[in-house]
Protein backbone atom coordinates (compact mmCIF):
# COMPACT_ATOMS: atom_id res chain seq x y z
CA UNK A 1 0.00 0.00 0.00
CA UNK A 2 1.93 3.63 -1.04
CA UNK A 3 2.25 5.44 1.87
CA UNK A 4 0.74 8.70 2.98
CA UNK A 5 1.75 11.93 1.41
CA UNK A 6 4.70 13.56 3.61
CA UNK A 7 3.29 15.95 5.98
CA UNK A 8 5.76 18.32 5.44
CA UNK A 9 8.53 19.40 2.85
CA UNK A 10 12.14 19.47 4.99
CA UNK A 11 12.26 18.94 9.02
CA UNK A 12 15.00 20.64 10.69
CA UNK A 13 16.28 19.11 13.65
CA UNK A 14 17.66 21.99 15.71
CA UNK A 15 16.95 25.35 16.66
CA UNK A 16 20.64 26.66 17.42
CA UNK A 17 21.83 29.49 14.77
CA UNK A 18 22.99 26.83 12.34
CA UNK A 19 19.28 25.17 11.96
CA UNK A 20 17.35 28.30 11.98
CA UNK A 21 19.66 29.61 9.30
CA UNK A 22 19.38 26.84 7.20
CA UNK A 23 15.41 27.40 7.41
CA UNK A 24 15.90 30.59 6.50
CA UNK A 25 17.38 30.13 3.51
CA UNK A 26 15.69 27.36 1.93
CA UNK A 27 12.58 29.39 2.56
CA UNK A 28 14.62 32.38 1.02
CA UNK A 29 15.02 30.23 -2.03
CA UNK A 30 12.09 28.25 -1.82
CA UNK A 31 9.01 30.49 -0.32
CA UNK A 32 6.86 27.34 -1.53
CA UNK A 33 8.20 25.07 0.54
CA UNK A 34 7.00 23.41 3.96
CA UNK A 35 9.82 24.10 6.36
CA UNK A 36 9.14 23.12 10.09
CA UNK A 37 12.32 23.51 12.46
CA UNK A 38 12.10 21.43 15.55
CA UNK A 39 14.10 22.31 18.96
CA UNK A 40 13.76 20.54 22.09
CA UNK A 41 14.35 23.47 24.58
CA UNK A 42 11.28 25.51 25.03
CA UNK A 43 13.40 28.03 23.16
CA UNK A 44 15.63 28.45 20.14
CA UNK A 45 19.53 28.80 20.46
CA UNK A 46 19.43 27.86 23.85
CA UNK A 47 22.98 25.65 23.84
CA UNK A 48 26.18 26.93 21.96
CA UNK A 49 24.37 30.03 19.71
CA UNK A 50 23.72 31.84 23.06
CA UNK A 51 27.02 30.76 25.26
CA UNK A 52 30.16 31.94 22.99
CA UNK A 53 32.09 34.80 22.48
CA UNK A 54 29.71 36.79 19.86
CA UNK A 55 33.08 37.16 17.62
CA UNK A 56 32.18 37.23 13.61
CA UNK A 57 35.57 35.61 12.75
CA UNK A 58 36.93 36.61 9.76
CA UNK A 59 39.10 34.01 8.41
CA UNK A 60 42.75 33.93 9.75
CA UNK A 61 43.01 30.42 11.16
CA UNK A 62 41.50 28.01 9.09
CA UNK A 63 43.45 25.70 6.04
CA UNK A 64 43.05 27.95 2.96
CA UNK A 65 40.58 25.85 0.84
CA UNK A 66 38.59 24.34 3.95
CA UNK A 67 35.14 24.23 4.54
CA UNK A 68 35.73 26.70 7.81
CA UNK A 69 37.51 29.06 5.56
CA UNK A 70 35.46 28.94 2.58
CA UNK A 71 32.08 29.05 4.91
CA UNK A 72 33.24 31.78 7.42
CA UNK A 73 34.75 33.42 4.29
CA UNK A 74 31.07 33.81 2.71
CA UNK A 75 29.12 33.64 5.90
CA UNK A 76 30.52 36.66 7.76
CA UNK A 77 29.09 39.13 5.34
CA UNK A 78 26.27 37.48 4.95
CA UNK A 79 25.63 37.74 8.66
CA UNK A 80 26.80 41.02 9.01
CA UNK A 81 24.17 42.67 6.16
CA UNK A 82 21.25 40.25 8.23
CA UNK A 83 22.12 41.44 11.58
CA UNK A 84 21.81 45.35 9.71
CA UNK A 85 18.67 44.17 8.14
CA UNK A 86 17.10 43.05 11.29
CA UNK A 87 18.35 45.61 13.89
CA UNK A 88 20.54 42.69 15.44
CA UNK A 89 23.33 45.02 17.08
CA UNK A 90 26.73 44.41 15.09
CA UNK A 91 30.20 46.47 15.05
CA UNK A 92 33.01 46.03 13.39
CA UNK A 93 35.81 46.27 16.35
CA UNK A 94 38.87 44.74 14.41
CA UNK A 95 41.29 42.35 16.09
CA UNK A 96 44.63 42.34 17.15
CA UNK A 97 47.46 39.35 17.46
CA UNK A 98 50.16 39.88 19.61
CA UNK A 99 53.33 37.98 19.64
CA UNK A 100 54.84 38.65 23.13
CA UNK A 101 58.60 37.57 22.53
CA UNK A 102 60.39 36.84 19.57
CA UNK A 103 60.27 32.94 19.54
CA UNK A 104 56.35 33.49 18.48
CA UNK A 105 57.36 35.67 15.14
CA UNK A 106 57.66 32.26 12.85
CA UNK A 107 54.50 31.47 13.91
CA UNK A 108 53.16 34.71 13.61
CA UNK A 109 54.21 35.24 10.39
CA UNK A 110 53.01 31.78 9.72
CA UNK A 111 49.26 32.94 10.69
CA UNK A 112 50.02 35.92 8.38
CA UNK A 113 50.54 34.19 5.58
CA UNK A 114 47.55 31.80 6.32
CA UNK A 115 45.26 34.57 6.46
CA UNK A 116 46.24 36.24 3.19
CA UNK A 117 45.54 32.57 1.33
CA UNK A 118 41.62 33.02 2.85
CA UNK A 119 41.79 36.72 1.61
CA UNK A 120 41.90 38.37 4.65
CA UNK A 121 43.09 42.39 5.23
CA UNK A 122 45.70 41.87 7.64
CA UNK A 123 48.68 44.09 8.13
CA UNK A 124 52.35 43.37 9.87
CA UNK A 125 52.39 45.65 13.50
CA UNK A 126 55.57 46.38 15.05
CA UNK A 127 55.05 47.28 19.22
CA UNK A 128 54.38 50.79 18.37
CA UNK A 129 51.26 49.54 15.93
CA UNK A 130 50.15 47.28 18.00
CA UNK A 131 49.98 49.85 20.55
CA UNK A 132 47.98 52.23 17.84
CA UNK A 133 45.10 49.76 17.86
CA UNK A 134 45.66 48.86 21.83
CA UNK A 135 47.39 51.01 23.76
CA UNK A 136 47.32 48.59 26.83
CA UNK A 137 48.98 45.99 24.77
CA UNK A 138 52.88 44.78 25.04
CA UNK A 139 54.49 42.83 22.82
CA UNK A 140 57.01 42.48 19.90
CA UNK A 141 55.35 42.42 17.02
CA UNK A 142 51.22 41.60 16.19
CA UNK A 143 49.04 41.47 13.28
CA UNK A 144 45.76 43.78 13.10
CA UNK A 145 42.87 42.89 11.00
CA UNK A 146 39.92 45.57 10.74
CA UNK A 147 37.29 42.89 9.67
CA UNK A 148 36.77 40.94 12.82
CA UNK A 149 33.26 41.96 14.09
CA UNK A 150 31.47 41.22 17.22
CA UNK A 151 27.34 40.59 17.49
CA UNK A 152 24.65 38.99 19.56
CA UNK A 153 24.27 35.51 18.19
CA UNK A 154 21.21 34.33 20.46
CA UNK A 155 19.87 38.13 19.16
CA UNK A 156 20.42 36.70 15.66
CA UNK A 157 18.64 33.25 16.80
CA UNK A 158 15.67 35.39 17.55
CA UNK A 159 15.69 37.25 14.40
CA UNK A 160 15.95 34.48 12.44
CA UNK A 161 12.99 32.87 13.85
CA UNK A 162 11.38 36.00 13.00
CA UNK A 163 11.94 35.59 9.28
CA UNK A 164 11.30 32.40 9.02
CA UNK A 165 7.78 32.72 10.61
CA UNK A 166 7.27 35.79 8.18
CA UNK A 167 7.86 33.60 5.32
CA UNK A 168 5.83 30.75 6.26
CA UNK A 169 8.16 28.52 8.35
CA UNK A 170 7.43 26.87 11.51
CA UNK A 171 9.42 26.96 14.38
CA UNK A 172 8.14 23.97 17.21
CA UNK A 173 10.04 24.42 20.11
CA UNK A 174 9.53 21.69 23.03
CA UNK A 175 10.00 19.21 20.71
CA UNK A 176 13.10 16.71 21.00
CA UNK A 177 13.93 14.01 18.18
CA UNK A 178 14.59 10.85 19.42
CA UNK A 179 14.30 8.71 15.46
CA UNK A 180 14.69 9.63 12.08
CA UNK A 181 13.43 6.57 9.81
CA UNK A 182 13.79 7.00 5.98
CA UNK A 183 11.54 5.04 4.24
CA UNK A 184 10.87 5.22 0.27
CA UNK A 185 10.46 8.76 -0.02
CA UNK A 186 10.34 9.90 3.19
CA UNK A 187 11.42 10.56 6.27
CA UNK A 188 9.22 9.25 9.69
CA UNK A 189 10.45 11.70 12.76
CA UNK A 190 9.58 10.83 15.94
CA UNK A 191 10.00 13.14 19.37
CA UNK A 192 9.57 11.81 22.78
CA UNK A 193 5.48 12.55 22.06
CA UNK A 194 5.48 9.79 19.65
CA UNK A 195 5.13 10.26 15.73
CA UNK A 196 5.67 14.05 15.14
CA UNK A 197 5.95 14.72 11.61
CA UNK A 198 7.01 12.91 8.43
CA UNK A 199 9.25 14.77 5.71
CA UNK A 200 10.45 14.32 2.35
CA UNK A 201 13.91 15.78 3.77
CA UNK A 202 15.96 15.76 6.99
CA UNK A 203 18.44 18.22 8.13
CA UNK A 204 20.03 17.16 11.25
CA UNK A 205 21.82 20.26 13.04
CA UNK A 206 21.84 19.28 16.67
CA UNK A 207 24.91 20.66 17.99
CA UNK A 208 25.73 18.90 21.01
CA UNK A 209 23.90 15.80 20.08
CA UNK A 210 24.92 15.40 17.03
CA UNK A 211 26.51 12.20 16.91
CA UNK A 212 23.39 10.11 19.12
CA UNK A 213 21.07 12.26 15.85
CA UNK A 214 23.63 10.19 13.70
CA UNK A 215 22.90 7.11 15.56
CA UNK A 216 19.00 7.61 15.86
CA UNK A 217 19.35 7.48 11.96
CA UNK A 218 22.04 5.04 11.20
CA UNK A 219 20.11 2.33 13.07
CA UNK A 220 16.92 3.15 11.78
CA UNK A 221 17.88 3.21 8.16
CA UNK A 222 18.92 -0.60 6.47
CA UNK A 223 20.12 0.97 3.04
CA UNK A 224 22.52 3.38 4.96
CA UNK A 225 23.99 0.34 7.22
CA UNK A 226 24.32 -1.93 4.02
CA UNK A 227 26.44 0.86 2.10
CA UNK A 228 28.82 1.30 5.19
CA UNK A 229 27.92 4.89 6.13
CA UNK A 230 29.01 5.83 9.62
CA UNK A 231 27.45 5.12 12.88
CA UNK A 232 27.83 5.83 16.47
CA UNK A 233 30.74 3.82 16.61
CA UNK A 234 33.14 5.86 14.06
CA UNK A 235 33.00 9.08 16.03
CA UNK A 236 31.91 10.76 19.19
CA UNK A 237 30.87 14.09 20.47
CA UNK A 238 33.28 15.30 23.51
CA UNK A 239 32.49 18.38 25.45
CA UNK A 240 34.44 20.87 26.57
CA UNK A 241 33.32 23.93 28.37
CA UNK A 242 34.60 27.15 27.70
CA UNK A 243 34.36 29.77 30.75
CA UNK A 244 34.96 33.61 30.56
CA UNK A 245 36.02 35.82 33.97
CA UNK A 246 34.72 39.58 33.01
CA UNK A 247 36.46 42.65 32.85
CA UNK A 248 34.72 45.30 35.91
CA UNK A 249 33.18 47.81 34.41
CA UNK A 250 35.55 50.59 35.27
CA UNK A 251 38.43 48.71 33.80
CA UNK A 252 36.94 47.81 30.32
CA UNK A 253 38.93 51.06 28.58
CA UNK A 254 41.62 48.73 28.96
CA UNK A 255 40.16 46.90 25.56
CA UNK A 256 39.12 48.57 22.54
CA UNK A 257 38.21 45.63 20.47
CA UNK A 258 39.72 41.79 19.93
CA UNK A 259 43.13 41.09 21.46
CA UNK A 260 44.31 37.54 20.82
CA UNK A 261 47.64 35.64 21.51
CA UNK A 262 50.00 33.86 18.75
CA UNK A 263 47.68 30.46 18.60
CA UNK A 264 50.07 27.38 20.02
CA UNK A 265 46.92 24.58 20.80
CA UNK A 266 49.18 22.06 21.16
CA UNK A 267 47.65 20.66 18.44
CA UNK A 268 43.93 21.81 19.51
CA UNK A 269 42.06 23.78 18.01
CA UNK A 270 41.35 26.42 20.12
CA UNK A 271 42.96 30.12 20.03
CA UNK A 272 44.24 30.38 23.11
CA UNK A 273 43.04 32.80 26.25
CA UNK A 274 42.03 36.16 24.39
CA UNK A 275 40.20 39.70 25.44
CA UNK A 276 36.20 40.71 23.28
CA UNK A 277 35.31 43.39 24.08
CA UNK A 278 31.33 42.26 23.62
CA UNK A 279 28.77 43.96 21.18
CA UNK A 280 27.27 45.48 24.57
CA UNK A 281 30.46 47.08 25.85
CA UNK A 282 31.43 44.20 28.15
CA UNK A 283 34.96 42.71 27.74
CA UNK A 284 35.35 39.17 29.05
CA UNK A 285 38.45 37.06 28.85
CA UNK A 286 38.78 33.47 28.03
CA UNK A 287 37.28 31.22 27.14
CA UNK A 288 39.76 28.11 28.29
CA UNK A 289 39.14 24.46 27.13
CA UNK A 290 38.52 22.19 29.90
CA UNK A 291 36.98 18.60 28.78
CA UNK A 292 34.03 18.10 30.98
CA UNK A 293 31.12 14.79 32.21
CA UNK A 294 27.96 16.54 30.79
CA UNK A 295 27.40 18.10 27.39
CA UNK A 296 24.00 19.92 29.02
CA UNK A 297 25.34 20.22 32.26
CA UNK A 298 23.43 22.96 34.20
CA UNK A 299 26.57 23.72 36.10
CA UNK A 300 30.16 23.97 34.91
CA UNK A 301 31.02 20.64 36.93
CA UNK A 302 27.56 18.92 36.10
CA UNK A 303 28.04 15.04 36.03
CA UNK A 304 25.78 13.12 33.45
CA UNK A 305 25.65 9.48 33.71
CA UNK A 306 24.53 8.96 30.27
CA UNK A 307 27.48 11.09 29.27
CA UNK A 308 30.30 9.51 30.91
CA UNK A 309 29.02 5.97 30.00
CA UNK A 310 29.45 7.16 26.43
CA UNK A 311 33.27 8.82 26.80
CA UNK A 312 34.58 5.95 28.68
CA UNK A 313 32.98 3.07 26.24
CA UNK A 314 34.76 4.94 23.11
CA UNK A 315 38.41 4.21 22.54
CA UNK A 316 38.81 7.68 20.59
CA UNK A 317 38.23 9.17 23.73
CA UNK A 318 40.94 7.51 25.70
CA UNK A 319 43.36 8.16 22.62
CA UNK A 320 42.57 11.90 22.58
CA UNK A 321 43.06 12.03 26.60
CA UNK A 322 46.71 10.10 26.26
CA UNK A 323 47.75 12.54 23.43
CA UNK A 324 46.93 15.73 25.01
CA UNK A 325 47.16 14.74 28.67
CA UNK A 326 49.72 17.75 29.28
CA UNK A 327 47.32 20.85 27.62
CA UNK A 328 44.37 19.37 29.51
CA UNK A 329 46.08 19.60 32.60
CA UNK A 330 47.25 22.73 32.00
CA UNK A 331 43.52 23.92 31.39
CA UNK A 332 42.09 22.58 34.25
CA UNK A 333 44.35 24.22 36.04
CA UNK A 334 44.28 27.44 35.20
CA UNK A 335 40.30 26.57 35.25
CA UNK A 336 40.82 26.20 39.42
CA UNK A 337 43.45 28.88 39.56
CA UNK A 338 42.33 32.71 38.64
CA UNK A 339 45.82 33.68 39.06
CA UNK A 340 46.95 31.50 35.95
CA UNK A 341 44.55 32.74 33.93
CA UNK A 342 45.49 36.14 35.01
CA UNK A 343 48.99 35.48 34.19
CA UNK A 344 48.00 33.94 30.77
CA UNK A 345 46.34 37.68 29.88
CA UNK A 346 49.01 39.47 31.58
CA UNK A 347 51.61 38.04 28.94
CA UNK A 348 50.18 40.74 26.59
CA UNK A 349 48.27 43.43 28.97
CA UNK A 350 50.14 43.89 31.58
CA UNK A 351 48.14 46.35 33.31
CA UNK A 352 44.93 43.39 34.19
CA UNK A 353 45.40 42.90 37.26
CA UNK A 354 43.18 39.71 39.14
CA UNK A 355 41.07 42.37 41.25
CA UNK A 356 39.48 43.61 38.39
CA UNK A 357 38.23 40.29 36.76
CA UNK A 358 35.25 38.45 38.57
CA UNK A 359 33.78 35.00 37.31
CA UNK A 360 31.61 35.17 34.07
CA UNK A 361 29.38 32.55 31.83
CA UNK A 362 30.29 29.35 30.41
CA UNK A 363 29.33 27.30 27.55
CA UNK A 364 30.09 24.02 26.62
CA UNK A 365 31.50 23.09 23.19
CA UNK A 366 30.43 20.14 20.65
CA UNK A 367 33.65 18.73 19.30
CA UNK A 368 33.65 15.91 17.33
CA UNK A 369 36.71 12.90 18.17
CA UNK A 370 37.21 9.89 15.96
CA UNK A 371 38.02 6.77 16.53
CA UNK A 372 42.18 7.24 16.61
CA UNK A 373 41.20 10.46 19.21
CA UNK A 374 41.67 13.20 16.07
CA UNK A 375 39.83 15.97 17.13
CA UNK A 376 38.35 16.37 13.97
CA UNK A 377 38.80 20.00 13.28
CA UNK A 378 36.86 21.17 9.48
CA UNK A 379 32.75 21.55 9.30
CA UNK A 380 31.49 17.78 8.52
CA UNK A 381 27.80 16.82 6.73
CA UNK A 382 26.88 12.96 6.21
CA UNK A 383 23.77 11.84 4.34
CA UNK A 384 21.82 8.96 5.57
CA UNK A 385 19.25 8.14 3.36
CA UNK A 386 16.96 11.10 3.01
CA UNK A 387 18.66 13.03 6.37
CA UNK A 388 21.47 15.43 6.21
CA UNK A 389 23.37 15.76 9.22
CA UNK A 390 25.83 18.45 10.15
CA UNK A 391 28.05 15.93 12.75
CA UNK A 392 30.92 18.90 13.16
CA UNK A 393 30.01 22.55 13.67
CA UNK A 394 32.55 23.95 16.12
CA UNK A 395 33.67 27.69 16.08
CA UNK A 396 33.33 29.59 13.45
CA UNK A 397 29.76 27.76 12.64
CA UNK A 398 27.97 30.80 14.26
CA UNK A 399 30.01 33.53 12.11
CA UNK A 400 29.29 31.07 9.50
CA UNK A 401 25.87 30.36 9.93
CA UNK A 402 24.08 31.76 6.84
CA UNK A 403 26.67 30.02 4.79
CA UNK A 404 26.57 26.63 6.23
CA UNK A 405 23.18 27.19 6.33
CA UNK A 406 23.01 27.58 2.15
CA UNK A 407 25.17 24.63 1.60
CA UNK A 408 22.94 22.32 3.63
CA UNK A 409 19.68 24.07 1.95
CA UNK A 410 21.09 23.01 -1.41
CA UNK A 411 21.27 19.29 -0.49
CA UNK A 412 17.65 19.43 1.07
CA UNK A 413 16.79 20.69 -2.16
CA UNK A 414 18.70 17.95 -3.81
CA UNK A 415 16.98 15.06 -1.77
CA UNK A 416 13.34 16.57 -2.65
CA UNK A 417 14.51 16.26 -6.09
CA UNK A 418 15.73 12.80 -5.72
C1 LIG B 1 32.79 28.70 24.54
C2 LIG B 1 32.41 28.91 23.10
C3 LIG B 1 32.83 30.04 22.39
C4 LIG B 1 32.51 30.19 21.03
N1 LIG B 1 32.81 31.35 20.38
C5 LIG B 1 32.43 31.51 19.08
C6 LIG B 1 32.65 32.75 18.39
O1 LIG B 1 33.10 33.72 18.96
N2 LIG B 1 32.31 32.82 17.08
C7 LIG B 1 31.77 31.76 16.40
O2 LIG B 1 31.52 31.87 15.21
N3 LIG B 1 31.51 30.59 17.05
C8 LIG B 1 31.81 30.46 18.36
N4 LIG B 1 31.52 29.31 19.03
C9 LIG B 1 30.92 28.20 18.28
C10 LIG B 1 29.45 28.43 18.01
O3 LIG B 1 28.77 28.88 19.18
C11 LIG B 1 28.84 27.12 17.51
O4 LIG B 1 29.67 26.63 16.48
C12 LIG B 1 27.44 27.32 16.95
O5 LIG B 1 26.63 27.97 17.90
C13 LIG B 1 26.84 25.99 16.56
O6 LIG B 1 25.49 26.18 16.27
P1 LIG B 1 24.52 24.94 16.15
O7 LIG B 1 23.20 25.48 15.71
O8 LIG B 1 25.19 23.92 15.30
O9 LIG B 1 24.50 24.32 17.61
P2 LIG B 1 23.63 24.67 18.91
O10 LIG B 1 23.55 26.13 19.15
O11 LIG B 1 24.19 23.84 20.01
O12 LIG B 1 22.20 24.18 18.51
C14 LIG B 1 21.83 22.83 18.45
C15 LIG B 1 20.38 22.77 18.82
O13 LIG B 1 19.89 21.45 18.64
C16 LIG B 1 18.97 21.19 19.69
N5 LIG B 1 18.83 19.74 19.80
C17 LIG B 1 19.75 18.85 20.21
N6 LIG B 1 19.24 17.61 20.20
C18 LIG B 1 17.96 17.71 19.76
C19 LIG B 1 16.92 16.76 19.54
N7 LIG B 1 17.11 15.46 19.78
N8 LIG B 1 15.72 17.21 19.09
C20 LIG B 1 15.53 18.54 18.84
N9 LIG B 1 16.47 19.48 19.05
C21 LIG B 1 17.69 19.07 19.50
C22 LIG B 1 19.61 21.84 20.90
O14 LIG B 1 18.69 22.06 21.93
C23 LIG B 1 20.17 23.12 20.29
O15 LIG B 1 19.28 24.21 20.39
C24 LIG B 1 31.78 29.17 20.38
C25 LIG B 1 31.30 28.07 21.11
C26 LIG B 1 31.57 27.97 22.46
C27 LIG B 1 30.95 26.85 23.24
Amino acid sequence: MPLPRPEVDVAIVGGGIVGLATAHRLLERRPDLEVVVLEREPEVGQQQSSRNSGVLHAGLYYTPGSAKARWSRAGKPLLERFCTEHGVPVARTGKVVVAVDRTELPALDALAERARANGVEIHRLGPEGLRDHEPHVTGVAGLWTPETAVTDFHAVCHALTDAIRHAGGEVRTSTEVVDLHTRDHQVDVTSTRGHELTARAVVVCGGLQADRLLAATATATATATATGAPTHDDVRIVPIRGSWLELRPDQRHLVRGNIYPVPTGGGLPFLGVHLTRRVDGQVWVGPNAVPVLARNGRSPSSVDGNDVRDLLAFPGTWRLARAHARVAAGELWRDRSLSAMVRAVQRYVPAIEAAHLRRGPWGVRAQLVDRSGRLVDDFTVRELGRTIHLVNAPSPAATSALAIGAELAGRAGAVLRS
